[in-house]
C-alpha cells in the first residue's frame, strides 16, 4: 500500500469484461477495506486508457470471446499490468480474465497470445460448463469451500509454476478437476457469483496480500454466510 495508507483498487477494462456482474468484487472489496478502516480509492480504467502501475489490486472479471481477445491486446501492449505484478502487486481475475492471465487462450475459434502471468493455458472443451461451481481450496491458502456460478467454453491447463485454487467438487472448473490457480499475488478463478460476495474469506485473503496485514478485523458475514450456505445446499447431493 501507498504511504498515505490509502489501498488503490483498481477495475480493468469494464467496457470490454463487465458481462457477468463480476464489479461487485470491486464493491465487496472496497466495502470490507472501508469497515477496517481503510481508506479506498476505486478506480475503474477502460481499454482505451493507460494501466496505472501503482495500484494495489487489480481486479478482471468475465467476458466473451471477442471482447476477451481485444482486453489480451491491449494489456500487451500497454505493459502496465505486467509491471504492477513485478512489484506485487495483487490481481485477482475471473473467467475470461482469469484465461488471459496465461501464456494462451481460445477465443471464436483461434488461439490467442495471454499475458504470461500464470503458468497456464486454455483451449476449448467439449461442452460449455454451465453452473454452480464448488471445490476445497488449497490448504496453504486457509479458505473454505469455494462457492460460484461458472460459464465457459473453455479447458485451463495448469503447469508447474502455478498451484490450483481449488480441487473441483461440483462443476468443471479448469477441467473437471480443479478450480482457478494462483501464484504469488496473482490468484485467478472461474467463479462468478460475483465470487467475492460467495467466498468474503477470499475477498479477505487479497486484502491481506494487498496491506501486509496477517490478520484482518472479522466482520458480520451473516448474510453472505446465508448466500454460502444455500448455495452449497443447493448442490450437496450432485456430487
Ligand atoms: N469467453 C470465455 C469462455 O467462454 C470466458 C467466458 C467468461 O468469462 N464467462 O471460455
Amino acid at each position: 500500500m501507498s504511504t498515505e495508507s490509502r489501498l488503490r483498487i483498481v477495475w480493468l477494462y469494464p467496457d470490454l469484461l463487465s458481462t457477468y456482474g463480476d464489479r461487485g468484487n470491486l464493491l465487496i472489496l472496497a466495502r470490507r477495506a472501508h469497515l477496517r478502516g481503510l481508506t479506498v480509492e476505486p478506480s475503474e480504467v477502460r481499454s482505451d486508457q493507460p494501466v496505472p502501475v501503482e495500484a494495489d489490486i487489480y481486479l478482471l472479471g468475465g467476458g466473451e470471446d471477442g471482447p476477451q481477445a481485444l482486453a489480451a491486446q491491449r494489456l500487451i501492449a500497454d505493459g502496465g499490468l505486467r509491471k504492477a505484478v513485478e512489484r506485487r502487486a495483487v490481481v485477482f481475475a475471473v473467467c475470461a480474465g482469469y484465461q488471459l492471465m496465461g501464456a494462451s487462450f481460445f477465443a471464436k475459434g483461434q488461439r490467442c497470445t495471454g499475458l504470461e502471468l500464470l503458468d497456464l493455458s486454455s483451449d476449448r472443451g467439449p461442452s460449455r460448463a454451465v453452473g454452480e461451481l464448488a471445490g476445497e481450496v488449497d490448504p496453504d491458502l486457509g479458505l473454505p469451500t469455494l462457492t460460484g456460478f461458472e460459464n465457459h467454453g473453455g479447458r485451463t491447463h495448469l503447469g508447474p509454476d502455478v498451484r490450483p485454487l481449488a480441487r473441483v467438487s461440483v462443476g468443471v472448473g479448469n477441467d473437471g478437476q480443479t478450480e482457478g490457480a494462483w501464484s504469488g499475488t496473482v490468484l485467478g478463478t472461474y467463479s462468478h457469483g460475483p465470487a467475492l460476495s460467495r467466498n468474503p474469506a477470499l475477498a479477505d485473503l487479497l486484502l491481506r496480500w494487498a496491506t501486509g496485514r496477517q490478520t484482518l478485523e472479522p466482520l458480520d458475514d451473516t448474510w453472505s454466510d446465508r448466500l454460502r450456505g444455500e448455495r452449497l445446499t443447493a448442490v450437496k447431493g450432485t456430487t
